[in-house]
């Protein structure tokens, strides 16, 4: 399909245009999390003709996600197919002219900057703080802008952030919430019209950046309660704070700077995940001969007693029904040595 034809009616949005669709064509745009947010994102993005879209996720699909997660099938979930490779397989029957780089991994410190690095625009499609003060740090560092993007029950919550001009994540929550403070999609549900309402604004003002309409952009936080009524902005540019570890002048970063832990309890999942050095999976699976219930290409899933194991190529373990940390850690070292 000739693309004069294909992106017409964008292309006649005049802040658009044939100069601005030509724009999105060379983008690149990495989405962090391609859960609810990040899949829903992805899929405007690549019928809006980004060419590039990087797919970051560490999970697999689930049917718990179908209720809001646009791009999955019951097909996907019941292939326990990793979302970035779902996502990718989708978005190619959608729009053969984007390219894809699906990549089943953990944004972590130690990976941050090296898989941001070459995109034109980030989106946030990330369910914890810990994660999205991450991509916060490394767009600081990079100076490349950024979509906040949050949803939980009927709430949501979006800013474009542009390092260098409006205040950053850090500046407005200077103290990261701590891991179970918060309510989550687990603890407390989420709506799918809630995840729509914040991926239309974060693509929204994802388009005016790449495009480069940057007077469009808004210089705001806004927040909205879908079930209750109600809408709240922050002002983004008065927000700033000179002395912000992640994009003051003397910003330290301290996030990217303090690595990795290398076990984290997941909250609401009754699992715990492990984090190793790169795993060779065929190998893997040879040692599990036996107790593998699923080796697939992206993951190797064993089950010892109450114990289920998911072993991913980028190191990472999730042990579900462990204990504690340092019984997983054993476990670990159990089967994988
Ligand atoms: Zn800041």
């Amino acid at each position: 399909m000739p693309t004069d034809d294909r992106y017409s009616r964008q292309v006649r949005f005049a802040p658009i245009g044939a100069k601005g669709q030509e724009r999105l064509r060379a983008a690149t745009v990495a989405v962090v999390g391609c859960g609810a947010l990040g899949s829903a994102c992805a899929e405007q993005l690549a019928r809006a003709g980004v060419g590039t879209l990087r797919l970051i996720d560490r999970d697999v699909v689930e049917s718990s996600n179908l209720q809001r997660q646009t791009l999955y099938t019951e097909a996907d979930a019941a292939d326990c197919l990793p979302k970035s490779i779902a996502a990718a397989r989708r978005i190619r029957l959608i729009n053969i002219e984007v390219a894809c780089e699906p990549l089943v991994c953990e944004l972590g410190a130690a990976n941050a900057v090296d898989l941001l690095r070459s995109a034109s625009l980030i989106i946030d499609g990330t369910d914890n703080f810990l994660a999205r003060h991450l991509v916060n740090e490394a767009c600081c560092q990079l100076g490349t802008p950024w979509i906040y993007g949050a949803c939980v029950g009927a709430y949501g919550v979006s800013a474009a952030i542009l390092p260098g001009t409006t205040a950053c994540l850090r500046c407005i929550q200077p103290d990261l919430p701590t891991a179970g403070d918060m309510p989550t999609c687990d603890t407390a549900g989420i709506i799918a019209p809630a995840v729509h309402l914040v991926a239309a604004w974060q693509v929204a003002e994802a388009l005016k950046i790449l495009v480069g309409d940057l007077d469009a952009v808004r210089r705001e936080l806004w927040s909205c309660d879908l079930w209750h009524g109600g809408f709240q902005k922050v002002n983004l540019t008065t927000a700033r704070d000179p002395a912000c570890p992640a994009c003051g002048a003397g910003a330290t970063r301290p996030l990217l700077a303090g690595g990795d832990d290398p076990v984290v309890v997941l909250c609401g999942r009754d699992a715990v995940q492990v984090r190793r050095g790169a795993l060779d999976l065929a190998a893997a699976a040879r040692l599990l001969a036996g107790r593998t219930t699923l080796a697939n290409g992206h993951f190797v899933r064993w089950v010892d007693g109450n114990l289920t194991a998911t072993a991913f190529a980028d190191g990472r373990v999730l042990v579900q029904g462990a204990a504690s940390p340092v019984a997983a850690r054993a476990f670990c070292d159990r089967w994988l040595g």
